[in-house]
């Protein structure tokens, strides 16, 4: 086995600068290539192997299996997603995946050899109480991390030059879960890894939130209807409505953040690729600031209120840029009737 001593301040950890304990504990790194190998292989396969395997039960069981009786499990029963659009979120999704599990897998070779990352994998000197806070935390933190770096890719610019990647798909399924701009990708993923190095974490409770992280991801953007076991978590109409109205329910997971933060889809609000702010617009001139959010805890089907419809797209959008967004969007083209 051949190990090799490299210095990592030409490399992308050396960002750690020499003076800090961790700067210094990242120059005197030794790499030890076939077991980096393993954890990066490990970690594409994991991967790529749990969103195949989730998105491939989704699509056995319900698109090919119940197509017919769409009514019956589909958030959007009438429609689905035209197979160019089926194509381009597999591809992307795999594409992505490669792409960040292998910086995830070689964070974790890097924290696994080097033994000086504050994460900790042995639980020994550390109380069930610090495991489980530790663990909490880095759900919670990340989680609200996330839904404000989701509502930032939700600004116009943004949106237009970035976000409306993942938008393109109006209808999603399992498979729309990573199909993002690489760069969007990225920065969820440095969200999600960057504690790992600066902050004391356990490795099993961080194993566990990446997990179930992915799997969520998949089952929101399933398109089938699927409610709450856990009580803090909405069902799938949740995040097929923000594929559906665009500006608003931004929260990964928890619905909690779109709460505070009044991005919650409400009723009697006008929504759709035109209208940014995560707030929606009113119905009327002379309609007053509603509060009633829609409920996404209740275990039944979500009527679509004819008092939330989206768009329309004429004459009520902005000059020119919102129109813009949707034809760069475009998700009539993206989208069929079932
Ligand atoms: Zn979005
Ligand atoms: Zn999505």
């Amino acid at each position: 086995m051949s190990i090799y001593s490299c210095r990592t301040d030409a490399g992308w950890l050396g960002f750690l600068s020499q003076d800090t304990p961790l700067g210094s504990a990242a120059a005197d790194f030794a790499y030890d290539i076939p077991t980096a190998l393993g954890f990066v292989i490990g970690s594409v396969v994991t991967g790529l192997g749990l969103y195949l395997l989730v998105a491939g039960i989704f699509e056995y069981l319900y698109y090919r299996r119940q197509r017919e009786h769409s009514e019956a499990w589909k958030c959007q029963p009438q429609r689905f997603p035209t197979q160019r659009m089926w194509s381009i979120d597999l591809w992307l999704g795999i594409t992505n995946i490669t792409l960040g599990s292998v910086l995830s897998g070689f964070l974790a070779y890097w924290i696994y050899a080097s033994g000086h990352s504050r994460i900790y994998i042995s639980l020994r000197g550390h109380s069930i109480l610090e495991v489980v806070v530790g663990t909490v935390l880095y759900f919670l933190i990340t989680d609200v991390v996330i839904y404000w770096a989701h509502r930032i890719f939700h600004r116009p610019a943004l949106f237009r030059l970035i976000h409306r990647w993942h938008h393109r798909n109006t209808v999603p399924t399992a498979f729309t879960a990573f199909s993002l701009h690489p760069v969007e990708f990225l920065t969820y993923q440095s969200i999600m890894l960057l504690p790992l190095i600066f902050v004391p974490l356990p490795a099993i409770g961080v194993i566990i939130v990446l997990l179930s992280s992915h799997i969520e991801s998949l089952i929101q953007h399933s398109g089938v209807r699927i409610f709450p076991v856990i009580p803090w978590m909405p069902s799938t109409y949740f995040h097929d409505d923000h594929h559906r109205y665009f500006h608003v329910n931004y929260g990964q997971h928890l619905i909690l953040w779109d709460r505070i933060f009044g991005s919650l889809r409400r009723h009697g609000r006008r929504y759709g690729v035109e209208v940014f702010g995560g707030k929606g617009a009113p119905l009327t001139a002379a309609a007053g600031e509603p509060t009633r959010f829609i409920d996404y805890s209740r275990r039944s089907p979500l009527r679509l209120s004819p008092d939330t419809p989206i768009g329309p797209l004429g004459s009520r959008a902005p000059a020119g840029a919102g129109r813009a967004a949707l034809d760069a969007a475009g998700p009539a083209a993206d989208s069929a009737a079932g």
